[in-house]
């Protein structure tokens, strides 16, 4: 059997490698386009930034490993130009000599990831606007950082964006990010990147939100970058990270079919419309792993776990696994999104579907959010985090995540990820057993705390109100029929800020105070992140009033508040 691979980095690379472990009598050949195969596009702006000192620590596996020890069939600089799916063979060019030659192939695998976008914008064109997918795209922006430029504009505020910003600090340049939407990483929640963004600007990153790249002028010493707003900045590049799409007009080209996004479109087993193509990474359009089970499914989500996955099973369905098809793992059950990102010490995290999906698509849910420290407060140097928990209101299955802070963030999304992986409920998250000494985590792990608060709310035993929900003061004052909303902090706390509109009675003066409370009112308490007004809410409702607990006190709600 002959496998023909294009693309040669996550996805190519997982696949070939795979398929050799699988089949040691097959016929192995790795096409790409670029002088490096496996190299760890995912660790670029971190070279940038100074943090990988050295080059060739990004390349993960060389072409000579993979033809040593793999006897793959390696041919770097080499462009697949288009498929004869009826001969079934590939057109291949020679990058450094112009020749062109015909590669026939049993099975073919698409791995040639996806392109970066770029703004289409009145003078775009410059030398000076520059995307990073490759080490050459890497070495082009390095040259430019090495000439002793100041001043640098990014324009997209999703990870890669981030990544730059933080990485062109390190090296003391000054980064303006310029992000069209109201927030920065749209596959999050609008709260739970806003300690992100406040993050990013102590740091000395300058962000503008709702802002758009009008166009830019290019002299002999910089850019000068407009925005819509009217802003001009003068800087020496413009790093651009607006988002990607699949490269798929090879695919295109031989009339498979296609998807949403132009990415192409396969089966569980990575399979396209023509049984001898297989399509894996960026390129495809993928099954949304919450979404589907409400009728939701496709999706593109361009991460690198599942086009190492896919990669992997590609070569599993080609190299005769179909007859263990029932055995867990060998059909793609479809991709969460779990996605993280570091900056300047603040970690943002997400798995599942957000809120926003679930909302726009109409899926009942409900929300809670805790703000634990990672690990025993008692013990040194313990990080606070904000972590949201998106479920079911029936079934309490886990639907979504998310997590923002310092240390610890990425172990509970992946816990959580997981959970949604198995299709967990709240329930199953009050019974987890986590590891726990007091420098790892608590006896009672946020996880097991998100568990308790959701559980809690779906057995009726602790209401709560979402903070978009309250009124404001005028509606409190003149109508009855709103909630009234009780703090039940200390007297300094609420001094410091608090919900407008709110009474104040901290939680141990509460049963001595109760008098002061009406019985015909709802009654809305909160602390600074849920835990008194819990024990409020707990003390309230034994005694018969009509209460609630504002989900995630106030710090939920000055989340919500910029
Ligand atoms: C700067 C950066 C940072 C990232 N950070 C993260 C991260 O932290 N976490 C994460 O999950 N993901 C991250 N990603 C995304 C991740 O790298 C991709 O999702 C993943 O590499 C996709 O794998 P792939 O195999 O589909 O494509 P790629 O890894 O991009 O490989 C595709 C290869 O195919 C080659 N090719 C294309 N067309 C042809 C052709 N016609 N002939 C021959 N060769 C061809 C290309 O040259 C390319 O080398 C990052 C990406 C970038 C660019």
């Amino acid at each position: 059997m002959k496998i023909v691979i294009i693309g040669g980095v996550a996805g190519g690379a997982s696949a070939a490698t795979r398929a050799r472990r699988l089949a040691e009598d097959a016929e192995i050949v790795l096409i790409e386009r670029g002088a490096n195969v496996s190299f760890a596009n995912c660790g670029l702006p971190y070279y940038l930034g100074g943090v990988i000192e050295k080059r060739e620590k990004l390349l993960v596996a060389s072409a000579k490993l993979l033809r040593t020890r793999f006897r793959i069939d390696v041919r770097t600089s080499s462009l697949a130009e288009s498929i004869d799916r009826a001969k079934q063979t590939v057109r291949i060019r020679e990058l450094a000599t112009g020749r062109v030659y015909e590669e026939p192939y049993d099975q073919l695998i698409l791995a040639p990831g996806a392109v970066p976008l770029r703004p289409e914008v009145p003078g775009s064109d410059s030398p000076r606007l520059l995307t990073l997918r490759n080490l050459d795209d890497m070495d082009q922006i390095e040259s430019l950082l090495a000439a002793g430029i100041r001043e640098a504009v990014i324009v997209g505020g999703g990870f890669i964006g981030i990544e730059l910003a933080e990485n062109l600090v390190h090296r003391g340049i000054h980064a303006t990010l310029i992000q069209r939407g109201p927030q920065l990483l749209s596959p999050m929640d609008p709260e739970m990147t806003q300690p992100l963004l406040e993050r990013m600007r102590e740091c000395g990153v300058t962000v503008y939100l709702n802002e758009t790249l009008r166009s830019l002028d290019t002299t002999s010493d910089g850019v000068v970058v407009w925005l819509e707003s009217g802003r001009a900045i003068l800087a020496g590049v413009v790093l651009c990270g607006i988002g990607v799409a699949p490269e798929s007009t090879l695919a295109d080209h031989a009339g498979l079919e296609m998807g949403l996004r132009r990415a192409v479109e396969v089966n569980e087993q990575q399979q396209t419309s023509d049984p001898h193509i297989f399509a894996v990474g960026d390129v495809t359009e993928v099954s949304d792993f919450v979404l589907q089970d409400f009728g939701e499914s496709p999706s593109y989500v361009p991460l690198a776990g599942p086009a190492n996955r896919q990669g992997r099973l590609a070569a599993d369905a080609i190299c005769g696994r179909e007859m263990h098809l029932n055995e867990p793992g060998v059909r793609y059950r479809g991709t969460q999104g779990t996605l993280i990102v570091g900056c300047f010490g603040c970690t943002a995290a997400s798995t599942g579907a957000s809120e926003k999906s679930l909302k726009r698509r109409g899926i009942n849910y409900r929300k809670v959010y805790i703000h634990p420290a990672d690990h025993a407060g008692y013990y040194p140097n313990a990080q606070p985090m904000t972590l949201k928990l998106l479920f079911d209101p029936q079934s309490g299955r886990v639907l979504g995540a998310q997590g923002v802070g310092g240390t610890g963030v990425d172990k509970r999304i992946d816990v959580l990820s997981m959970a949604i992986q198995a299709k967990m409920t709240v329930f199953d998250l009050e019974e987890s057993e986590l590891c726990y000494a007091p420098q790892y985590g608590s006896a009672k792990d946020p996880i097991n705390m998100l568990g308790f608060v959701a559980s809690g709310l779906l057995r009726g035993y602790h209401p709560q109100i979402d903070v978009e929900s309250l009124p404001t003061p005028e509606q409190i004052a003149s109508d009855a029929s709103v909630p009234m909303i009780l703090d039940v902090r200390t007297p300094l706390e609420f001094a410091a800020g608090a919900i407008p509109g709110a009474v104040l009675i901290p939680v141990d003066e509460l049963r001595d105070r109760l008098g002061e409370l009406p019985r015909n009112r709802l009654i809305a308490v909160y602390c600074k992140v849920g835990m008194r007004g819990y024990i409020a809410l707990r003390i309230l409702l034994q005694h018969g009033f009509d209460a609630v607990n504002i989900g995630g006190g106030w710090t939920t709600w000055r989340m919500h508040q910029k």
